[in-house]
């Protein structure tokens, strides 16, 4: 049976491009006759707000969406990740990187880099190449770390490894524009990447539809399904919602969120249409 899901971080209002996204994954499962789920994926306490846990629920009954089980919310299934973090360490696959922004930084610059945007930026293994013993120190006076997963390691365990996208079709596996990516930062125990993984499958999701945005990450799921065995869905990436200007819709642009939408008594069915539903 296919089971889909939405998967919204309550970090603002949901607008056009997340209805969007919800009434694909609804749709999807219905062709089917099967589940559409929704998750609430609100690990990151510095940004999440229960304020907008509660919008995307309302936002999305008013758009008359139907979710077939109970709302799971990830900042109650901690341990879990916690577990599959736990899996990778006693692996040997993680390592601790105590290095900041700038530390990084001045590695590459040293190296004759020159990234322009931080996101862009491989981490260069500064800490992967720490000596045990200095490590175990470091971690022992208290020093604050982040997670990082061996990827070159990883990769070599699981050998070659695809994915499956409905639109796109195979894909192999590759992490060179991630290098070794961070698991559990020092303000958040968990990563996204960590905890999609495990909730897809606990929660049965055999598609998993998304925005083209996430299209490259999936890279870094599918590895991890790999190493924690899960059972591996296929995916089905969808084209993002766009303004006149060719601009992506963000949550900042508060004129076409759902709720100022329906305030301005437009109705669901119309926003339906609009979008193709
Ligand atoms: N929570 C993610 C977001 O709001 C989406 C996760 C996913 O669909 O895999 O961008």
């Amino acid at each position: 049976m296919t089971v889909t899901r939405f998967a919204p971080s309550p970090t603002g209002r949901l607008h056009l491009g997340h209805a969007y996204s919800a009434l694909f994954a609804e749709a999807a499962a219905k062709e089917q006759g099967g589940d559409f789920l929704l998750r609430i994926e609100d690990i990151d306490a510095t940004r999440c707000r229960a304020e907008f846990t509660e919008g995307i629920i309302n936002d999305l009954s008013w758009l008359g969406i139907q979710w077939s089980a109970e709302v799971v919310c990830q900042s109650g299934r901690l341990d879990c990740y916690s577990a599959a973090l736990e899996k990778l360490s006693n692996e040997g696959l993680l390592y601790p990187c105590f290095c900041t922004r700038r530390d990084i930084a001045m590695e590459i610059a040293a190296a004759g880099g020159a990234p322009h945007h931080q996101e862009e930026v491989v981490y260069p293994g500064i800490c992967r190449r720490l000596p045990e013993e200095l490590r175990l120190e470091r971690m022992a006076t208290g020093e604050a770390y982040a997670l990082r997963l061996d990827s070159a390691k990883a990769l070599e365990r699981a050998g070659g490894l695809h994915w499956s996208d409905l639109v796109l079709g195979e894909q192999a596996v590759s992490m060179a524009k991630f290098g070794d990516v961070v698991l559990a930062r020092k303000d958040i125990a968990n990563s996204y990447h960590l905890a999609v993984c495990v909730d897809d499958a606990a929660q049965g999701v055999t598609l998993v539809t998304r925005g083209e945005d996430l299209l490259e990450v999936t890279h870094i799921h599918r590895l991890l399904q790999h190493l924690l065995d899960l059972p591996v869905p296929k995916w089905h990436h969808h084209r993002l919602l766009r303004d006149e200007e060719g601009r992506r819709l963000a949550k900042r642009q508060n004129g076409l969120t759902l709720s100022a939408i329906r305030e301005s008594g437009t109705g669901a069915e119309e926003v339906r249409r609009e979008l193709g539903f």
